[in-house]
C-alpha cells in the first residue's frame, strides 16, 4: 500500500462524475488500500478517489466509530431521514470551512474489496462523511453547497 497525492482545488478531476467500477481488479483493490493510507497519513475521515486524481466511484471513510475503516465501491444512498446542519473541511480545500446541511441518517449500499454487496446505516458525523464523499464522486463539492464559508478558527454559523 502507498499514500497518494491528494489533488486540491481547482484541480478539474474534483468537478466531473466519476465512473462506476465495472470490475473488481487487483488495481482496484490497491486503489482501496492506497486511499485508507492516504486518508489516514492526511488525517481526514474521509476520501474519495477522485481526490487522488481518479475518477471511480469509490470512496473510504473512518470517523473513529465502531465501524472502523469503510471502503466502498459504487456507494448509493438508498435512505435519508432528518437533517443536520453544521461545519465540514475538505483534504482537496485546505484553510476553507462550511456549514452544510445534511441528512442526520443515511443508509448507504456499495461493493466491498471483494465485490460482495453490503449495507452501512449512519447518523451524524458518519452520515455527514458518506454525503460529502459521495458528492465527491459527482464531483460536487462542499463548497458548491455550503450555505456560508469561512477559514478555521473564525466561526461557525451552525448551532448544532
Ligand atoms: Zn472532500
Amino acid at each position: 500500500m502507498a499514500i497518494r497525492l491528494i489533488v486540491t482545488e481547482p484541480d478539474e478531476v474534483l468537478h466531473k462524475k466519476a465512473k462506476e467500477v465495472t470490475k473488481i481488479t487487483p488495481n482496484v483493490q490497491k486503489l482501496v488500500g492506497d486511499m485508507a493510507d492516504t486518508m489516514y497519513d492526511a488525517q481526514g475521515v474521509g476520501l474519495a478517489a477522485p481526490q487522488v486524481g481518479i475518477p471511480k466511484r469509490i470512496i473510504v471513510i473512518d470517523v473513529g466509530d465502531e465501524n472502523g475503516l469503510i471502503g466502498m465501491i459504487n456507494p448509493e444512498i438508498i435512505e435519508r431521514e432528518g437533517e443536520q446542519f453544521g461545519p465540514e473541511g475538505c483534504l482537496s480545500i485546505p484553510g476553507l470551512n462550511g456549514d452544510v446541511r445534511r441528512s442526520m441518517t443515511v443508509t448507504v449500499k456499495g461493493l466491498n474489496r471483494d465485490g460482495e454487496e453490503f449495507t452501512v446505516t449512519g447518523s451524524g458525523l458518519l452520515a455527514r462523511a458518506f454525503q460529502h464523499e459521495i458528492d465527491h464522486l459527482d464531483g460536487v463539492l462542499f463548497t458548491d453547497v455550503a450555505e456560508h464559508i469561512y477559514k478555521p478558527g473564525q466561526e461557525s454559523a451552525a448551532k448544532e
